[in-house]
């Protein structure tokens, strides 16, 4: 034993190097190799696992080890036998890969990682559920898995006296210039490319961190799908609209789909990108796209999936489970702005939106009126406080939908839909981990799953989007 640490010596070194094969890949698309042997002090380990980047299943190689955890270790590659290579590698397509950390499993054909995905969601349910004999479907990919990004945020810095905007370089704050994007429109970037120009044109500078200095921090650009209009965000230190004027009649000159430009001003040291203050330089407030047939408005800080076309396919996944009546009252909690219990209006009796952003809830109502949705009723709420509320006032669901952030859903939550013996559940969850966890609760007090679909929402990253419907056994 170690005794000022108190804990075991490391039984291997870093700088070790192995010849390995892969087997496995993490949950975050590593690839997994398990390494046997006996080191100095005649210690033997036997299978200890290693998690190397850019491995694929099936790799044959040597790796060095650079870093020595418990239960696992880190390495990289020093060499990938060409004729031992897996036939899941493709063509590596964009040269930032993997610096940007904007992707992580690129390496791998798009069936590669469908595949990889499907199989995660049904091993999480298994370790964190205890989900043994349910069955996870295929999950529904894209046909074209690049630039689907309706949205980008880019940090904007300083080298050599020059304005430049990119990407911060994987686990840094480093500014890296950005020259290609395969997952984001490419007008996004060409909009980066000349905006960072202009910038350096009419003398705006890059933000500097350490020093808290200089005028632009991020430019973040939002796009409609259906009806092409582009929204750019100016985020700057300071108050520079005069500044901005010359910039802003350029931009919108060179790229006419520009439709809305705004100031952002964010003064703080943080690592939030947007400040309170938001100053209209150019054009329309909101930029308007649609899902489903249902128009939305999103201004600068609305929260909108990035995917527009597999966000179809995840709200029509939604529908489909849920298989609604016209008399079915519908609980849509987390619902953002709306966006699912829109979807599920025409086709129910009354659905239920909370939300516990208000701003989300204000651009709720307003899409439901833009829409001539009137039988949607959203609450600014925690959705774990208002489904109680929901519970003393009488109301009986027929079905709830959730859409969680990472962590899942609240407890409270849980135990409330139990209580209120609402039918029929359907989880759309971004973090298979948590909706493990929430699936074995809700398991345990009498529901059972029904099916499992996963999305696949953002192609090229390990991010996984699952839905599930339960319902509860009928008494
Ligand atoms: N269903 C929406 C949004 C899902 S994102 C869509 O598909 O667009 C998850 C949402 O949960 C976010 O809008 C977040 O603000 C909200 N949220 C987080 N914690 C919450 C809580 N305790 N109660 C209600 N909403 C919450």
């Amino acid at each position: 034993m170690n005794k000022e640490f108190n804990r075991p010596e490391p039984i291997i070194e870093v700088g070790q190097v192995f010849k390995v094969q892969f087997t496995d890949l993490t949950h975050t698309g590593q690839g997994i190799a398990k390494i046997s042997g006996k080191n100095l002090k005649g210690v033997e380990y036997f299978n200890f696992p290693v998690f190397v980047p850019l491995a694929a299943i099936g790799d044959q190689g040597i790796i060095e080890l650079t870093q020595i955890k418990k239960d696992y270790a880190l390495g990289k590659f020093v060499k990938l036998f060409p004729d031992k290579k897996s036939p899941d590698h493709v063509p590596i397509k964009c040269k930032h890969y993997p610096d940007c950390g904007g992707c992580n499993i690129m390496h791998l054909s798009y069936q590669a990682q469908c595949d990889f995905k499907t199989k995660m969601v049904k091993r999480t349910l298994e370790r964190i559920g205890k989900l043994t004999d349910v069955e996870v479907k295929p999950i529904i990919g894209m046909d074209n898995p690049w630039y689907y990004r309706n949205k980008v945020q880019v940090p904007f810095g300083e080298r050599r006296g020059k304005t430049i905007g990119g990407f911060y370089r994987l686990n840094s704050h480093e500014v890296i210039p950005l020259e290609e994007c395969h997952i984001q429109s490419e007008e996004m970037t060409e909009i980066i490319k000349f905006t960072k120009n202009l910038l350096n044109e009419f003398k705006i500078k890059g933000y500097d961190e350490q020093k808290h200095q200089g005028e632009i921090r991020h430019v973040l650009i939002r796009e409609s799908r259906k009806t092409s209009e582009i929204m750019v965000v100016l985020v700057c230190l300071n108050d520079i609209k005069e500044k901005l004027t010359g910039l802003v009649g350029k931009l919108i000159k060179r790229h006419p789909r520009i439709v809305s430009i705004y100031l952002n001003i964010n003064k703080d040291r943080t690592n939030e990108i947007l400040g309170d203050e938001t100053i209209l330089l150019h054009g329309k407030e909101a930029i308007v796209d649609e899902l489903l047939g249902i128009k939305f408005n999103i201004s600068p800080k609305s929260f909108f999936q990035v995917n527009p076309e597999q966000t179809e396919r995840l709200y029509s996944q939604v529908l489909e489970l849920g298989d609604f009546s016209k008399d079915d009252i519908v609980i849509d909690a987390y619902c953002g702005i709306g966006t699912i219990s829109l979807a599920i209006a025409p086709h129910v009796k009354h659905v239920f939106g909370v939300e516990v952003v208000e701003d989300a809830i204000k651009d709720a109502k307003k899409n439901a009126l833009q829409n001539e949705i009137f039988n949607a009723t959203f609450v600014c709420n925690e959705a774990e406080k208002q489904l109680e509320l929901w519970q003393q006032s009488g109301i009986k669901a027929q079905a709830i939908v959730v859409d969680p952030p990472r962590k899942g859903c609240d407890k409270r939550l849980l135990q409330t839909i139990v209580e209120m013996r609402i039918p029929k559940m359907i989880y759309v969850s971004c973090d298979p981990a948590t909706l493990a966890r929430d699936l074995r609760f809700l398991i345990d007090q009498g529901y059972t799953v029904d099916t499992v679909q996963p999305v696949d929402m953002f192609p090229q990253t390990y991010h996984v989007e699952t839905v599930v419907l339960m319902s509860r056994a009928k008494e």
